[in-house]
């Protein structure tokens, strides 16, 4: 079974019990269904570990680019509807 590391808290963990995040075209964002392109990311189903994410800049490093305040909210949000 594949497994991925949470970019917030380093847990490895099963694929599927980690949720995709994506850098594409459109922007970051959750990709649920594992399906778009881009470069991903892995995060627990966890509010607590976005909000790690956060304070580590954890996905400013995964993504090699400036993850603003404003699109950690959006992410923050987007989980909330998943969870
Ligand atoms: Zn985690």
């Amino acid at each position: 079974m594949p497994e991925r590391t949470c970019v917030a808290c380093g847990a490895v963990r099963p694929k599927k019990e980690l949720l995709r995040i994506v850098l594409s075209d459109d922007g970051i964002s959750f990709d649920p269904g594992g399906r778009k392109n881009g470069r991903g990311a892995y995060l627990c189903p966890d509010e607590a570990c976005l909000e790690a994410a956060f304070k580590k800049k954890a996905l400013d490093k995964s993504f090699k680019t400036h993850v603003d305040a404003a699109t950690y909210e959006a992410l923050l949000q987007e989980l909330r509807t998943l969870l």
